[in-house]
């Protein structure tokens, strides 16, 4: 490789972090207190959304019932996709991203961004839906999210996100159902 070209190779990984901070760095704190009081509108108006507080508790066997195999390893068991398996990776449309498990809205699509992990990410939540846990699957700890109706393993959360936040919500695909706003 010429000199010149690892050079170029070194700086253009920061340069293009640097570009994603930037972009990300428009959206204020104000903007994402906004997206988290007006998810209602991307709602489609004939979902009828639970809240939170409506939890649902179910024991094993009934999980097992209503969940695919691969959703109940992920939701109940807190097992992880592989990346990029998803198709919510590149859904782009308005809606709402609700749990697979109880269909409390978790994200709008407004929260959504593309973090080139494989996984969809979000860079806040919908208020009240997610609650959290250490976990110490490997061998550092990190921060598991669930649902906070029905007690879904959802993701973890990571602190690499784009600005104001810097929050990285990654969420198994399987653990969400987008439902398409009325636009669509
Ligand atoms: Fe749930």
């Amino acid at each position: 490789m010429k000199r010149r070209t690892l050079v170029q190779a070194l700086i253009g990984l920061p340069l293009a972090a640097a570009h994603l901070s930037l972009s990300a760095a428009t959206r204020t704190q104000a903007e994402i207190d906004a997206m988290r009081s007006r998810w209602r509108d991307l709602l489609a108006s004939d979902f009828e959304a639970p809240g939170p507080d409506e939890k649902v508790s179910l024991d094993e066997e009934q999980w097992r019932e209503q969940l695919s195999p691969q959703q109940f390893q992920i939701l109940r068991e807190e097992g992880t996709e592989r990346a990029f398996t998803s198709a919510l990776n590149d859904e782009k449309r308005s809606g709402v991203f609700v749990c697979a498990g109880c269909d409390l809205p978790l994200f709008s699509s407004e929260m959504k961004y593309e973090s080139g992990t494989g996984w969809p990410s979000f860079f806040t939540t919908i208020p009240d839906a997610v609650a959290t846990k250490r976990d110490f699957k490997l061998v550092w700890p990190r921060t598991e999210y669930h649902c906070a109706r029905c007690g879904g393993h959802q993701g973890h959360i990571f602190k690499d996100g784009p600005a104001p936040t810097r929050e990285r919500w990654c969420n198994n695909g399987l653990a969400l159902k987008f439902v398409p706003g009325d636009a669509h």
